[in-house]
């Protein structure tokens, strides 16, 4: 029997990272929006690592930032420490990463989700999504709720027909025993989305007052105050550290004695797991001949004594966790408060979406988050904003918000899902951005906040800031050209970078593009140069010091930025386009790209094929 839930113009499937940043976006553009979650105490919830950021992960959060997100907010209000890594490597890979209290992000997410005009929040399950002449038009919960709505997004993450596993005991359930989500992957095959089977896991936790920290290494977070979010006045301190132990060839044994009991090596687990965040159990094999493997002991929270063990994620039974932790150094007497477990899960092929994340086959239904084959809170959340954004311009009948490869890293992460797909959890790296030179976390503002504000998410008091910032670093970078130091003060700032003297003076920018001369020194000797705010300041000298690389780099994007100009005609048969090899007519029939630039990173289309496109629309035998 159901019954009226309601009518919204948005309806958002999960309220996990994916979800929070969808329904907040959609209510923020001015749309009447339902956030259904299966249990609002998971709101948020960060079933592993508690840390935000990381190597490339940290670009993710400052481009949603820049955008008018919230998760860099919510991870400065809640963070315990804050990391920028690679520093000691070019600026296009340094990222920052803190350790969250946990349950501190999601009240703090909560709070904001809550609090949100035009946003209702509500505790159900989704059985099935509602068509109407092939558009979405709503959802039906198991409980009976039938909700109208011109919009629908799903970010169900982990949760659908989800099952842990620690060694033979297993439950059909979520994460960390939340109810898991029963119906939905068949609503989903019946609109035509094919389901693929993936997994993740999770070490075991630890009481931190049974640990000897004097057996382990602390690692404090940076003296300098960082934070994601370009609003963040006050930056986080790094009051709480982490511990660095290792495994040794004692754990090693008893993981190899025990593997047959290992739900994963013993082939009850039929997901694909992700290569980047490999299980203990997986590094013992793979790495047979490291004779140690680094664990850290994160902290979970200010208000619990629950520790997270990073890097002994796990799924051999609880008795055989408890020994091999035993074996750590400083885990000697530890009390495991919850042991790892692995999780395996229905997520969709993300082939289906078009890089709006939309469903090409469903108008009106989008999909962002786990359930297109990432992972991650960073990955999710960036695809919640940016499906969330379009799911309201298709309800306002706007032109979509598509973001490429040379403008974020979102950009790239929608176009490797959407065009070359996944065949296991994809985890964003530098690596995959061929545009990293330009694509820094420090200037993602710079990149996106123009985009956020003609979309109608980036607020008055946002934009007022950025525009302030924007026009001080132009300020500064045009002083900088013009400021010339006479020949002694040029020298004088030499020498003490034990630089050899030159009969010449310098304008500041030169002086600058010199290694290890700062913004701040050569204000000193030159104080017509505006003062900046270290974040500022920050842009401003990698911009000049690196940029001959980032002209070589704009080259490249504006070459490439051609092909993607490049229209392709939809539902096109290329069977029928002679000179292309049967494996592109089959791939670019099936995917319908919409630019040349996409077809060549369609893997199995070859430069050959793209050629063959680019003469028949040349030739007009491929037209709209
Ligand atoms: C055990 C485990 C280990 C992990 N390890 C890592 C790791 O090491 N590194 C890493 O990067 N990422 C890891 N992850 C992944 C990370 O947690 C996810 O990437 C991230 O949480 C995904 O966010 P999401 O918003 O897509 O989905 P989730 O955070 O999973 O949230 C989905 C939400 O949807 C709701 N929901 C689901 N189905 C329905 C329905 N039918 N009706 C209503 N509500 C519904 C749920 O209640 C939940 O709130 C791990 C996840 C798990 C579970």
């Amino acid at each position: 029997m159901s019954y009226n839930g309601g009518t919204f113009d948005c309806l958002v499937i999960g309220a996990g990272h994916a979800g929070c940043e969808a329904a907040l976006a959609c209510a923020r553009m001015g749309l009447e929006t339902l956030l259904l979650t299966l249990s609002k105490d998971a709101i948020a919830f960060m079933p592993c690592n508690p840390a935000i950021g990381g190597t490339s992960k940290g670009h993710l959060v400052r481009e949603i930032d820049a955008l008018g997100g919230q998760m860099g907010i919510c991870a400065d209000e809640t963070a315990l420490q804050m990391k920028m890594l690679n520093s000691g490597k070019g600026a296009a890979v340094h990222s920052l990463r803190c350790q969250s209290d946990k349950m501190a992000y999601q009240l703090a997410m909560r709070r904001v989700l809550e609090h949100q005009e035009r946003l209702t929040v509500r505790q159900d399950e989704v059985a099935e999504i509602l068509t109407e002449n092939g558009r979405v038009c709503g959802a039906l919960t198991a409980q009976g709720a039938e909700i109208k709505a011109r919009s629908v997004i799903v970010a169900t993450g982990v949760y659908l027909k989800s099952r842990i596993l620690t060694g033979e005991w297993e439950r059909d359930c979520g994460p960390s025993g939340f109810v898991n989500a029963r119906f939905l992957s068949e609503s989903l095959q019946k609109l035509g989305l094919s389901l693929q089977r993936f997994k993740t896991g999770t070490p075991a936790r630890v009481d931190g007052r049974t640990l000897d920290y004097d057996k382990m290494e602390a690692q404090w977070g940076e003296k300098t105050p960082y934070s994601f979010s370009f609003l963040t006045r006050e930056a986080v301190q790094s009051p709480v550290p982490c511990y660095l132990t290792y495994t040794n060839t004692r754990t090693h044994e008893i993981i190899l004695k025990n593997l047959d009991r290992s739900p994963m090596y013993g082939g009850k687990i039929k997901g694909t797991g992700t290569r980047y965040c490999p299980s203990i159990e997986d590094k013992i094999v793979r790495f047979a001949d490291k004779d140690r493997h680094q664990l850290f002991v994160e902290p979970e929270g200010l208000y619990t004594t629950e520790k997270y063990l990073q890097g002994l994620s796990s799924s051999l039974p609880a008795d055989v966790q408890i020994e091999m932790i035993h074996t750590i150094p400083g885990l000697e007497r530890a009390s495991v408060v919850r042991p790892g477990y692995a999780i395996e899960y229905d997520c969709i092929d993300p082939l289906a979406l078009a890089p709006t994340l939309g469903v090409k086959a469903v108008p009106g239904l989008f999909c962002a988050g786990q359930i297109n084959g990432s992972s991650g809170y960073e990955e999710a959340a960036a695809q919640g904003l940016l499906a969330g954004v379009n799911a309201a311009l298709f309800v306002k009948n706007e032109k979509p918000l598509i973001l490429s490869r040379s403008e974020s890293y979102i950009g790239v992460l929608a176009d490797d899902l959407t065009v070359k797909g996944t065949k296991e959890p994809y985890r964003m790296m530098t690596s995959r951005a061929e545009f990293r030179q330009t694509l820094r976390q420090d200037n993602a503002d710079l990149r996106l906040t123009e985009i956020g504000r003609a979309v109608g998410l980036v607020t008055d008091e946002r934009y007022a800031a950025f525009c302030e910032k924007r026009e001080n670093q132009a300020q500064a970078a045009r002083k900088l050209k013009n400021t010339r130091l006479s020949r002694e003060d040029s020298n004088a700032l030499l020498r003490a970078h034990g630089q050899g003297e030159t009969p010449q003076s310098f304008t500041c920018e030169e002086l600058l593009r010199r290694k290890d001369v700062s913004y701040r020194e050569l204000r000193q000797v030159a104080p017509a140069l505006p003062r900046l705010t270290d974040a500022e300041a920050v842009t401003v000298e990698t911009d000049v010091k690196y940029e001959g690389y980032i002209k070589k780099q704009e080259l490249q994007i504006r070459q490439t930025e051609k092909l993607e100009k490049r229209r392709l005609p939809q539902n096109t048969d290329y069977a029928k386009l002679p000179g292309l090899r049967l494996e592109a007519r089959q791939k670019l029939t099936k995917q319908q790209p919409t630019t040349v630039g996409q077809a060549s990173r369609i893997s199995g289309v070859s430069p050959a094929d793209i050629a063959v496109l680019l003469v028949a629309l040349e030739k007009g035998d491929l037209h709209e």
